[in-house]
């Protein structure tokens, strides 16, 4: 089932596919905040994709958005989704810091 959310932080709206046996789950926005549910008559998730047993989470994921449902829940994120200029600037990241802390290395060894 779709379920609409707000969140009354920043104020704005998004879906959340998920199955029924969850709509009391919270749901947080992408701001951070717990979103409060927007009482509506629930969709249906249409998908195309086949139920299949997936081994990274354990369960059967019958569709996309369960599947995302699942991966964002667990706060996972899934193999050839990454985001590359956000891989990028975390790779900037983690250099900078190997750099400053071979200097500091350094500066104690002198
Ligand atoms: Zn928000």
């Amino acid at each position: 089932m779709i379920y609409l959310y707000k969140c009354n932080n920043c104020k704005k709206n998004f879906d959340v596919c998920k199955p029924s046996s969850d709509h009391r789950t919270e749901e947080k926005c992408s701001c951070g905040e717990i979103a409060q549910r927007v009482f509506t008559i629930p969709q249906i998730c249409i998908d195309n994709t086949k139920a299949e047993y997936n081994h990274g989470l354990g369960m059967v994921i019958n569709n996309k958005r369960q599947l995302q449902y699942e991966v964002d829940k667990r706060g996972l994120i899934e193999v050839g989704n990454e985001v590359p200029s956000k891989m990028h600037a975390n790779s900037e990241k983690v250099k900078e810091e190997k750099f400053e802390k071979r200097w500091a290395n350094a500066l104690e060894e002198i």
